[in-house]
C-alpha cells in the first residue's frame, strides 16, 4: 500500500476544477486519507520546491528537448541557472492563493497518480490526463516567454522517498487518517 502527496496548485482553484480533479482520483479507486486547504508562505513554498541539482538537470533536459523538437527558442545554457529560474517562478506561483493538499492511498498510488496527472507540459500531455484535459493551452514557451512557472494544475510525488518527505511537509501526524471503505477488503485484502 502506498501513499502519495498531491497539491492542487493555485490555477486549479482559479479554474474551479478542484471537485473534478478530486473526483477523478476517487473514480480511479484511490482513497483520500488527508485533505486540507493551505495558503503557503515563502518558507513552505521553498521547503516543497528545494533547488536540487538532479531535479534542475532533469527539468532543463525536458524543456531543452521540447524546444529543439518544436524549433522554439530556449536561451538557458546552465541547468542550475534554469533550475533557479523555475524554482523562483514556482515559489511565486504557489503563493497566489490557497491550494488544496491531498494524501491519496492505494496500491501503486504513486505510479497511478503520476499517470493520471500527465506530463509536465500540458500542451504535450496525453488527452485524458488531468493536465491535458484542463490546461492544454499552457506550454513551456508560454511560461518561459513570460518568465513564470508552467501552470499545470497539479503537483504529484514522483517516488516513494519524495512522497514520504512531501507528506511530512504538508501534513502533521494525525491529519492523515486510517479508515476502511466498504469494499476495500475485496481489492486490498
Ligand atoms: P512535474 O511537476 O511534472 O513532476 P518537474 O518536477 O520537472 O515536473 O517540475 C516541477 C514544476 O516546475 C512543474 O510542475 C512546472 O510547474 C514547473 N516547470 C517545469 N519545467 C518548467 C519550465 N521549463 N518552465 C517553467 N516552469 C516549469
Amino acid at each position: 500500500m502506498e501513499q502519495t502527496l498531491v497539491l492542487i496548485k493555485p490555477d486549479g482553484i482559479q479554474q474551479k476544477v478542484v471537485g473534478k480533479i478530486i473526483g477523478r482520483f476517487e473514480d480511479a479507486g484511490l482513497k483520500v486519507v488527508g485533505m486540507k486547504m493551505v495558503w503557503p508562505d515563502e518558507g513552505k513554498a521553498r521547503e516543497h520546491y528545494p533547488l536540487d541539482e538532479e531535479w534542475a538537470e532533469a527539468a532543463f533536459g525536458k524543456t531543452k528537448e521540447s524546444a529543439e523538437k518544436n524549433n522554439e527558442k530556449f536561451d538557458f545554457k546552465d541547468s542550475m541557472e534554469f533550475g533557479k529560474f523555475v524554482q523562483d517562478g514556482l515559489v511565486d506561483f504557489i503563493q497566489e492563493n490557497p491550494i488544496v493538499a491531498l494524501v491519496l492511498e492505494g496500491t501503486h498510488a504513486i505510479e497511478i497518480v503520476r499517470k493520471m496527472v500527465g506530463s509536465t507540459e500540458p500542451r504535450s500531455a496525453t488527452p485524458g490526463t488531468i493536465r491535458a484535459d484542463f490546461a492544454s493551452v499552457e506550454s513551456y514557451p508560454n511560461a518561459n516567454n513570460q518568465g513564470r512557472a508552467v501552470r499545470n494544475l497539479i503537483h504529484a510525488s514522483d517516488s516513494a522517498d519524495n512522497a514520504k518527505k512531501e507528506i511530512k511537509t504538508w501534513f502533521d501526524e494525525g491529519e492523515v487518517h486510517d479508515y476502511k471503505r466498504p469494499g476495500d477488503e475485496k481489492i486490498f485484502g
